[in-house]
């Protein structure tokens, strides 16, 4: 016999050989996992044409609904469970309790290395997934890169790593996204009571444009130049953000002063 898959010899009896049995495990794993985004998107409101630059989180119900995705939920669910029903040999009424419930039994099945159309499935499975990265937002692409500077509007928007320029979808505005980056630092300061961990400070301002590193903001707090107020669920230290941006902009000012009388 010959894996399915990478064509390499096997032992009998068995469709997949190990390393593609995993691999196959993991797609359907990953699939489990798209299940929620997917719902996520069906709401058209939100995301008007799928893959979109920006994307607004409204508090009113989801209204019309995309069809495709709905398409893509319904095809997904069905072959989740005829897969799921063929390896557990079960009659064609069991039910589950949900997609994720079939595609999980799927994997946990000693069947499936044994399964005459694995790879079947696995080219099926494999255009679903293509299908679904097209659909949902992908985590990695886009990310929540502040609230709009609008003061009347102020929804939270979100931007492709790429994009330079973001147009509010509510208030039409056209922001760059620096701007839009800063003004959440600027937010966060200005409200006097924010806090965060080093690390998250670090990251905000960081996204800002104010270079700096969690490990600076611990060595302040060690050099008792900072003060903590508190810790978080995971006992990490919180810090004002108004209390770093005082010490950062401080910095700056100081190594900025350097240079001048060095250049004069
Ligand atoms: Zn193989
Ligand atoms: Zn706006």
């Amino acid at each position: 016999m010959n894996c399915q898959h990478c064509h390499k010899p096997i032992e009998d009896q068995y469709t997949l050989c190990p390393t593609c049995e995993l691999a196959f495990t993991l797609l359907i794993l990953r699939l489990a996992t798209f299940t929620e985004p997917l719902k996520a998107s069906l709401d058209s409101t939100i995301h008007p044409g799928g893959h979109q630059p920006t994307r607004t989180n409204l508090p009113t119900p989801p209204t019309p609904i995309r069809l495709e995705v709905l398409d893509l939920i319904d095809i997904l669910d069905s072959t989740a469970c005829e897969l799921a029903r063929w390896l557990e040999d079960s009659d064609q009424e069991t039910a589950f309790t949900s997609i994720q419930d079939a595609l999980i039994r799927c994997t946990e099945s000693d069947h499936l290395p044994r399964f005459a159309d694995a790879e079947l499935y696995w080219q099926t499975f494999t255009r679903l997934e293509k299908r679904i990265l097209q659909t949902i937002d992908a985590p990695e692409e886009t990310r929540i890169i502040g609230r709009c500077p609008n003061r009347l509007c102020g929804i939270q928007l979100t931007a492709p790593n790429t994009a330079i320029t973001i147009t509010c979808p509510i208030c039409n505005n056209t922001w760059t996204v620096k701007e839009v980056k800063s003004e959440w630092l600027r937010q966060l300061v200005q409200e006097g009571r924010k806090t965060g961990t080093a690390a998250e400070c670090a990251k905000a301002f960081t996204i800002s444009g104010i270079n700096l590193q969690r490990k600076t903001i611990n060595k302040w707090a060690e050099r008792q130049k900072l003060t903590s107020i508190g810790v978080d669920s995971s006992q990490h230290a919180l810090y004002r953000y108004a209390d770093v941006y005082r010490i950062a902009t401080r910095k700056s000012a100081k190594r900025l002063d350097k240079n001048q009388s060095v250049a004069a």
